[in-house]
């Protein structure tokens, strides 16, 4: 067998870490090509270490200076890289097999399309990419040929459940409905009256997952569903109509796909990421992720509830900019990384973020997508209007 190259687009981050536990696994199957980080040097300095990539990309040339002069002190072949060109130009690499997009937000586009563009099998973690450049992303794959592999654990459950031939139409191979599951978040019963004041550490303190801090908080304000439902239209071919959004707090069943004969396929698994990662490494084949089986008698019991739209008005917001189409999506995905990040850093209160993306998606109204500048500068203008917002009230 000859080994899959792969370039890992986020190395130092929760799934970066994940998709090498599982490479280390298979090192018959797969050979590390490139790592890419953007901070927590030290991480990247091991990986670097224990998986001799031919490269390394880091943010700048400081960074870069340090670590290329200790992997080769340390004997090491590996080059590191720095910029935002080096991240596409690795993913782009014609040595490459799979490249793993797990860079968080927007800054993770341009590397993302420069693997379509390549033609690469995509493993999708950057959901954020999609949300942005939707149809544009969605014709690069099929220009290229590439092959997308859905990450999200609920895309990646969905995509399990999809018959062959989905990608010609749902309705045609019988398909009446996406079933998109979510667990509510650390705030599901939360007192409302005090959502306004909770902490980022509360907030990132999921029930179920552990994640970055920015998609944990996007758990929390159910944004991330907001924008996996989007990511699920444009994978599937789906409309928004047809994405139901089903609160399951165990987090077991991991997504649905209803057939028109009542039939409902889900798939289920511990919450672990390594299950997707390893099931998009070697589709069509199956490997050991080092996930434990699935105890159902200790889970016992599955819950299912409707989302609470007012509690989560992100809900609410992805579902308008998913029905307004256009560059709506970008606007969303910009001003909520902007509310994001402000929350973090506590300049703002939870209950902002919802009021900042709403006011951005209220003054930049949906306009048909030319192209990637366009989306691009979408995204500019969303973050501006986001910061003079933040600039107004702190
Ligand atoms: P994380 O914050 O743990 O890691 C993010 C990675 O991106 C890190 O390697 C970081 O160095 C890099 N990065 C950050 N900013 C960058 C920039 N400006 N330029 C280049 N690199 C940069 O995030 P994560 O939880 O691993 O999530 C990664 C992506 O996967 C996100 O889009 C998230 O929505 C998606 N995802 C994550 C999970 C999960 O369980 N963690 C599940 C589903 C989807
Ligand atoms: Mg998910």
């Amino acid at each position: 067998m000859t080994t899959s190259q792969v370039c890992i687009l986020g190395a130092t981050g929760s799934i970066g870490v994940s998709t090498l536990d599982v490479i280390a696994r298979h090192p018959d199957r797969y050979g590390v090509f490139a790592l890419t980080g953007h901070s927590r040097m030290d991480v990247l300095q091991a990986q670097c270490m224990e998986h001799d990539p031919v490269y390394a990309v880091v943010a700048d040339g400081k960074q870069a200076a340090v670590l290329q002069s200790t992997l080769q002190s340390a004997g090491k072949q590996t080059r590191v890289l720095h910029g935002a060109e080096a991240l596409s130009s690795v993913a782009a690499d014609e040595r490459v097999d799979a490249v793993m997009a797990a860079i968080v937000g927007a800054a993770g586009l341009a590397p993302t399309l420069a693997a379509v563009q390549a033609g690469k099998r995509v493993l999708l973690a950057n959901k954020e990419a999609l949300v942005m450049s939707g149809s544009l992303f969605m014709d690069a794959v099929k220009v290229s040929g590439a092959r997308l592999l859905p990450i999200d654990s609920e895309h990646n459950a969905i995509f399990q459940c999809m018959p062959p031939g989905y990608a010609d139409g749902l309705a045609s191979v019988g398909v009446r409905k996406i079933l998109l599951t979510a667990s509510g978040g650390p705030f599901r019963q939360y007192p409302l009256d005090q959502l306004a004041g909770v902490s980022p550490e509360q907030a990132c303190a999921h029930p179920n997952w552990s994640m970055g801090q920015k998609i944990s908080v996007d758990s929390a304000s159910m944004m991330n569903k907001g924008l996996e439902l989007i990511e699920a239209c444009w994978l599937f071919d789906a409309s928004p109509q047809q994405v139901e959004i089903v609160v399951h707090p165990q987090s077991v069943i991991h997504s649905m796909v209803e057939y028109v004969d009542g039939s409902v396929l889900a798939q289920l698994g511990n919450p672990d990421m390594r299950t997707p990662i390893a099931h998009a490494l070697a589709w069509p084949e199956r490997i050991d992720s080092g996930v434990a089986a699935l105890d159902l008698l200790q889970v016992a019991c599955l819950d299912f509830e409707s989302p609470d739209v007012e509690r989560f008005p992100c809900l609410r917001l992805a579902r308008a900019a998913a029905e307004a189409g256009g560059t709506a999506s970008a606007v969303l995905n910009a001003a909520n990384e902007v509310a994001v990040e402000a929350f973090l850093s506590r300049r703002i209160g939870f209950t902002d973020i919802p009021v900042i993306i709403d006011d951005a998606l209220s003054s930049l109204p949906a306009e048909t997508v030319r192209d990637l500048d366009h989306i691009l500068q979408a995204d500019r203008l969303a973050r501006e209007h986001a910061a003079t917002w933040l600039a107004n009230k702190v």
